[in-house]
């Protein structure tokens, strides 16, 4: 991106900071407290004083560009001693929101998924849609519509065949708009830390195995491990529910594959004995599920409650964005118990309903990835991996062909 271009002053973006939670950032003066007690900025790349002034003066896409935006974790701490009220824990939050909307493509979609409106209108539309396809699997199946005839199945209502048909081609969709996400900001990180270009003018990045042995699998693991969320201070108490949350989500995705590869495609489509659908209760992989939705109900209603707690104190201010996430996610893990439940105490005028809306729930959500707060998943990740990387690269240990596999340099 052109120098002369990111010095153009945005004030759509200031106005977008403005409106998704930093209204405060105008009574910043520059005394730099904030970046003195931020428990997780770096003496060698100090935040979020700087940045603060960058969303004064409108320099979205320098704004946007800059990795330290997602280190911050909005623990609130230099709000609590910012002596303007200026809130640049907020401002942050504010930034990302915009950051996100900045790569998202289409921006329309992200617009629309950030209001409380275009989320649950979203989730409507998936409901309907998902029982559309259960009509035509229906008709090609002979399988009574909308009650499947006998025990309560998902699979007769809903089988892996129509499941797929709709969600393949959204996660293709999907995985390109985050490759396409991720590249442009690893451009304008590179370029906002000032490091060397390849000989075409593009920003390197080191060969795939290295970037994921060296550099991903380690910011997974901090991230999992939550330690920088650790250090927060107001809002320390948090880590556990999110830590609970990205746990669960690991683990329902593991039996998600678990059940697609072994009860639809093995048992349902190739008639194998054993792998039938709906699992028994006793079964390890219905086990792990239901201890995965439990820690997601349970691991979101910390977080909500958290944000109550600390909203009403002072220290932070939630978006619509933040509320969004956490209600849809609360509404994933509730229809997915929900149908369960529905389902084992045999009422099935609520069971299938509410396990359209689930598939509805967890539709949206995967189709929110870039486009809302869960883009914190993508833009957060990278940027721990590009620290890493640029620490690498200023030591000399990394970048041009200087790559070397974990532990072969420690001699
Ligand atoms: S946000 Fe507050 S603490 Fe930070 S530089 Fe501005 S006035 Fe100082
Ligand atoms: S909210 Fe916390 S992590 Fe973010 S800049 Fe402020 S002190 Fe640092």
């Amino acid at each position: 991106m052109a120098e002369q271009k990111k010095l153009q002053p945005d004030l759509a973006f200031v106005k977008g900071v403005m409106e998704a939670g930093g209204d405060t950032v105008n009574k910043c003066y520059q005394c730099a407290t904030c970046s003195v007690v931020c428990p997780l900025s770096t003496d060698e790349s100090p935040f979020p004083r700087k940045e603060m002034l960058w969303a004064q003066w409108g320099l979205a896409s320098k704004v946007a560009g800059d990795a330290d935006v997602w280190l911050c974790h909005q623990c609130g701490d230099c709000t609590k001693y910012c002596p303007r009220g200026a809130r640049p824990g907020d401002v942050l939050g504010a930034i990302r929101a915009n950051a996100i909307k900045y790569y998202a493509t289409p921006r329309a979609l992200a617009d629309m998924l950030g209001t409380s409106g275009g989320m649950w209108g979203a989730v409507v539309a998936a409901a309907v849609l998902w029982f559309i396809v259960a009509a035509i699997w229906a008709q090609i199946t002979g399988e009574a519509f909308p009650f499947p005839e006998g025990s309560i199945e998902f699979h007769k209502y809903l089988s892996v065949i129509p499941i797929d048909a709709v969600m393949l081609p959204i996660v293709g969709l999907i995985s390109f708009v985050c490759y396409k996400a991720i590249t442009a900001f690893w451009a304008d990180i590179s370029e906002g830390a000032n490091m060397p270009r390849s000989f075409n003018g593009t920003y390197p990045t080191p060969p795939l195995g290295i970037l994921v042995s060296n550099y991903i699998v380690p910011a997974v693991k901090e991230i999992i491990a939550h330690e920088r969320f650790k250090k927060c201070g107001q809002t320390a108490e948090r880590t556990k529910g999110h830590q609970w949350v990205l746990i669960a989500f690991i683990i329902l995705f593991i039996v998600t594959i678990i059940v697609m590869v072994y009860a639809d495609i093995l048992g349902g489509l190739l008639g194998m004995e054993g792998f039938h659908t709906p699992l028994a209760l006793w079964n390890p992989v219905k086990i792990a599920a239901n201890i995965g939705a439990f820690l997601l109900i349970a691991g979101i209603w910390m977080i909500k409650s958290m944000r109550d707690a600390k909203t009403e104190e002072g220290v932070l201010k939630s978006s619509q964005q933040d509320w969004n996430l956490i209600w849809l996610i609360f509404a994933v893990g509730v229809t997915g118990v929900g149908a369960e439940i529905f389902r084992l105490v045999g009422i099935k005028l609520i069971a299938y309903p509410v396990y359209t809306l689930h598939l509805a729930c967890v539709l949206i959500l995967f189709l929110s990835l870039p486009y809302t707060k869960f883009a914190h998943l993508i833009y957060r990740t990278t940027a721990y991996v590009h620290e890493k990387w640029a620490q690498d690269v200023r030591a000399g240990k990394a970048g041009f062909g200087l790559e070397k596999p974990v532990g072969t340099d420690e001699h």
